[in-house]
């Protein structure tokens, strides 16, 4: 049996667990000085004003649709290929998630002409997704944001450090939501992250991560403050200083890490197309420059193809995945149209090994894979 090839790993060295073991000593666990301080270099390293750090990306939807008002007949529309989070953030204020098909199988993103046909009297916002770190057609979404009148989210959970023409994921949104979940490219365990140069939303975000208080524990021990006022009905979505240190440390090695997996991309392209019979790589060699390449999908010719790789995979050590079973086809939210692009794709897509500790001979063994399928 050969050795196992995960999916995706953590890049972690002795300086994390020296920063946690930090925290640890220093007595002061919840929501501090250091989480300030990630907020500060993680706002500024995506092109954003302001960041509010939250346990988790699900927690930073939830913040940016309660800071928005959302609730019960308003309408979000959003991508189906993507995590159940984007369009369960939207149903947790009470509105509705609409989904829009992606462009193709080449441009596995949320397309601006399906938002268009979906704008009605009901739509509040747009929540575009950059997925696999690939950032969606903000231009023309943000056309259409301003002539209805309607708010903009990036859904950036998988694009720390991606950009388009316009700018970097975190800077095209009306707010932005990064995830840093241990497969993501960022690594707190768990931890999320909203960047917005809206004051008063920041404001809001801030006010509801912490019950609606008007003044955090943290304030009370610095004697910034002695009581407190519940001015609206918040949750407790504050992040821990824990992750905000792991943060900070991996936030300096996200440069690194992010040519690497970019590297690992150019390989695995070169060399999936030396066998077109095995498929194709979404978007181009050009976009993976500007791509944070958060995960390396695979579009296969058909669906029992796809699903025979993958059991050779399994059988090989290899570990793969599916990103992602369409959202608008899990029973919580049916009834729901088809959306026939959508479908294709992850009835076809397979998503192969990448993270920036994967050596290159790791790339070979799985490029072996569809040698063999093949042969
Ligand atoms: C991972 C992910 C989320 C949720 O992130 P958590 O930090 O695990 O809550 C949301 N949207 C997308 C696209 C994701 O990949």
């Amino acid at each position: 049996m050969s050795e196992q090839l995960p999916l995706s790993a953590p890049s972690f060295t002795e300086a994390e667990a020296q920063a946690v073991a930090d925290v640890v000593r220093s007595g002061w666990l919840t929501m501090g000085p250091r989480t300030a301080q990630f907020e500060q270099e993680f706002s500024q390293f995506v092109g954003s004003k302001h960041g509010v750090m939250a346990s988790s990306c699900t927690a930073a939807l939830h913040l940016a649709f309660a800071a928005l008002d959302l609730g019960p007949g308003d309408e979000v529309i959003v991508p189906s290929l993507t995590f159940v989070a984007t369009a369960n953030a939207v149903a947790y204020t009470g509105a509705t998630p609409v989904f829009a098909d992606i462009v193709s199988p080449e441009v596995p993103l949320i397309d601006p002409e399906a938002v268009r046909a979906l704008i009605g009297p009901r739509t509040k916002a747009i929540c575009a997704v950059h997925y696999a770190g690939y950032v969606a057609d903000m231009k023309a979404l943000r056309q259409l944001s301003d002539r209805y009148d309607l708010a903009l989210i990036e859904d950036a959970a998988h694009s720390p450090g991606a950009r388009s023409e316009e700018g970097p994921a975190g800077s095209l949104g009306d707010i932005s939501c990064f995830s840093f979940f241990s497969n993501k490219n960022l690594v707190t365990g768990e931890g999320g992250m909203c960047t917005s140069d809206d004051e008063e939303l920041v404001r809001r975000m801030r006010l509801l991560r912490a019950h609606g208080m008007t003044a955090t524990s943290w304030d009370r021990e610095r004697g910034h403050a002695s009581g407190y006022d519940v001015i609206e009905r918040g949750y407790n979505y504050r992040p821990s200083e824990l992750e905000a240190a792991l943060g900070l440390v991996q936030l300096g090695k996200l440069p690194a890490m992010l040519a690497r997996r970019r590297e690992l991309v150019g390989m695995y392209r070169a060399g999936l197309e030396r066998t077109p019979e095995a498929g194709f790589v979404p978007f181009t060699a050009a976009q993976d420059e500007m791509s944070s390449c958060h995960i390396m999908p695979l579009v296969t010719p058909s669906n029992e193809e796809r699903d025979r790789l993958r059991a050779a995979a399994a059988d090989a050590g290899i570990q793969t995945s599916v990103h992602y079973q369409p959202v608008h086809s899990f029973k919580v939210f049916q009834p729901q149209a088809p959306l026939p692009i959508t479908e294709d794709y992850a009835a076809r897509e397979v998503t192969l090994p990448l993270y920036p500790a994967m050596a290159d001979s790791d790339v070979d063994r799985v490029l072996q894979l569809f040698a063999m399928v093949n042969a």
